[in-house]
């Protein structure tokens, strides 16, 4: 979490950094301890870059090596000062958090492993599919990862089955088609099923493509697909569409564009939220604002990317390790991640 502030703080004093330029998550720019150089102003050979979650300060001419806080310490002693403040503020909320989480996987791990949910009982994976079924086909042409097709299940009769688990779900005078769906079943830490995400596999009402249904009353919004396989303790992608999330490392779906969530909330030093790539759609972009700031992370997309989500993405030619490092330097945060993510909105090339 230190290198978000650090960046944060380096933006702030880079007007005064002469010849200051940023490419690729590294700064460059003449170095103020050296004077770099009294002949040549435009001399530039001061950088920043990043090394174990921190910036690291080098100059090329003066040979001088420096953690950000002590470059800062050097450079401006009120701005340290805050930032101190700053960075101290941020590990109390780290340490309540971790406690947080620590507890909760504590919890999870304690209770009996829950192997599979009998709610999903006689229901195939999608790696479990004939290599022709029109399920496998489909989720295939999604160029989903090999290795995450055991999340998915196929069902012959999602009503039916949709019934069976909470009996009654579905009026048997239910407008809705008894159609054959994937299925993304949405867990808790446990395992244990929550809710489900399904999607018609064949041609039907705009409506009813998708459907979200969870078990437990009044939760739907709070649903989050991907909880039962996270690492806690690592970086975690949050992007709106399941599918999107299966191409990410470590990654959970909200299923949807509000990130306004309890268990976000309380993942939220570890969190970078991943939209999807809609400048003009105002929902998306009114929610992305939201979360900048409350303080969460945001990856920003390049501007000469047209696809609409990570999936489409991919989809387009994209490789995983593109798009993540692309994601992993575009992350903004706190004031000057909306300035940026403002900018990137107006950018209608
Ligand atoms: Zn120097």
């Amino acid at each position: 979490m230190s290198l978000y502030l650090e960046r944060i703080f380096l933006n702030r004093i880079s007007p005064q950094l002469r010849n200051f330029s940023e490419k690729g998550g590294v700064y460059n720019f003449s170095c103020p301890i050296c004077g770099d150089s009294k002949k040549d102003s435009k001399k530039a050979r001061g950088y920043f870059f990043e090394g174990e979650n921190r910036l690291i300060y080098k100059c090329h001419n003066c040979g001088v090596s420096l953690s950000f806080s002590h470059f800062l310490k050097h450079f401006d002693k009120s701005l340290y000062r805050q930032f101190v403040m700053e960075t101290l503020k941020e590990k109390l909320i780290e340490k309540n958090q971790e406690e947080t989480l620590r507890t909760q996987f504590l919890r999870a791990k304690k209770t009996i492993e829950l192997v599979k949910d009998a709610v999903l009982d006689g229901l195939p994976t999608i790696d479990e599919l004939p290599k022709n079924h029109v399920a496998r086909v489909y989720v295939n042409g999604r160029k989903c990862p090999s290795e995450k097709l055991s999340l998915i299940y196929f069902v012959e009769n999602f009503k039916d089955w949709v019934n069976k688990v909470k009996p009654g779900f579905f009026k048997p005078d239910s407008k809705f088609i008894a159609d054959s769906r994937i299925l993304f079943p949405i867990m808790d830490v446990h395992g244990k099923v929550l809710g489900v995400q399904s999607r018609a596999i064949k041609p039907c009402d705009h409506k009813y493509r998708f459907i979200t249904l969870s078990f437990v009353e009044n939760s739907k919004e709070r649903l989050i697909f991907g909880l039962d396989k996270v690492d806690f303790k690592k970086p975690i992608f949050v992007t709106e569409g399941i599918f999107d999330s299966l191409f990410l490392p470590n990654a959970i779906a909200v299923l949807g564009s509000s990130y306004d969530n309890p268990t976000l909330k309380s993942l939220q030093s570890r969190v970078i939220i991943v939209p999807d790539n809609e400048k003009r759609n105002r929902e998306v972009t009114k929610n992305v604002e939201k979360m900048l700031k409350a303080g969460f992370s945001v990856a920003i997309w390049d501007n000469d990317i047209t696809a609409k989500d990570v999936n489409e993405a991919i989809l387009s030619g994209y490789s995983k390790e593109f798009l993540v490092k692309m994601f992993t330097n575009n992350t903004v945060s706190g004031l000057e991640g909306l300035v940026k993510y403002k900018l990137w909105q107006s950018d209608r090339s």
